[in-house]
């Protein structure tokens, strides 16, 4: 795709998505500039791909948002450009292998969103969940909203959040092996993403309200108080760490499919 098409249609969506306020202005900002990445090399496939991650992805999260009542999770439906660049700047990197290979930059931007699909999905479901959920690891069970906390309702939905992506790849052209890598891989990092969440992502208690939050800054205002986990492993440095991580399986797996 030309570039200054991938620009001027990553520009348009950004600022139908700043209008529909599921992006901050920066963040409309960060998307035109991820969008254009994606879009350049990959062209309207790539497109089709980013567009299924984005409307699916905002579609469940003001689903469950509607459903479960404002939280720490639901209350920021509005993305700013460190969420984007956590969940789509990988992508838009991994895009640029198109360049080197035919096909490769396609199919790393398909997992990659697949795995950043697969976390918003789950969130969005695990809210659903009759059940709390529990803690990975230690298998205790956790507030709602509690990063590492997983249900059966979470992962289910995680898993139509990367085969959705996934089949959306195929459906414009991906090789049939795509859908397979994407749920997997999807499912994959989803996984870390929790385990991360569980041993080391930053724990915040407010103050002001006594409860507890995994934001430095609380939705009233007050910054919180650091209780466990590291500072700079926030929600953000999960996904973007998940996001990584399944950049690489992509790698792997496209070597794999290639070579059989
Ligand atoms: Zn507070």
């Amino acid at each position: 795709m030309p570039f200054y098409v991938a620009v001027g249609v990553s520009a348009a969506i950004a600022g139908l998505a700043w209008m529909l306020r599921a992006l901050s202005s920066r963040g409309a900002l960060a998307a035109a500039v991820v969008g254009a990445a994606i879009l350049w090399p990959t062209g309207w496939a790539g497109c089709a791909v980013l567009g299924a991650f984005f409307v699916g992805s905002t579609l469940v999260s003001r689903v469950a948002a509607r459903a479960t009542g404002p939280s720490d999770q639901t209350d920021t439906q509005t993305r700013d450009h460190r969420q984007v660049f956590a969940n789509g700047g990988l992508a838009g990197l991994g895009a640029t292998a198109e360049w080197l290979a035919p096909g490769l930059g396609f199919w790393l931007a398909t997992v990659s969103l697949a795995a950043s699909g697969a976390d918003t999905w789950a969130t969005a479901f695990g809210g659903l969940s009759p059940r709390p959920p529990r803690d990975i690891l230690t298998r205790q069970p956790v507030p709602a909203g509690t990063s590492g906390g997983v249900t059966w309702f979470g992962s289910s939905g995680g898993f139509m959040g990367a085969a959705s992506i996934g089949l959306v790849a195929v459906t414009v052209g991906g090789p049939g092996r795509l859908l397979l890598a994407a749920a997997f891989i999807g499912q994959g990092a989803m996984l870390l993403d929790s385990i991360l969440g569980s041993a080391g992502q930053a724990r915040f208690h407010c103050p002001r309200c006594d409860t507890a939050t995994e934001r430095p800054i609380h939705r009233c205002g007050t910054p919180a108080d650091l209780i466990r986990g590291r500072a700079w492993l926030d929600n953000d440095a999960v996904n973007a760490l998940a996001s990584g991580a399944a950049l690489v399986a992509g790698l792997v797996t496209w070597w794999l499919a290639g070579s059989a």
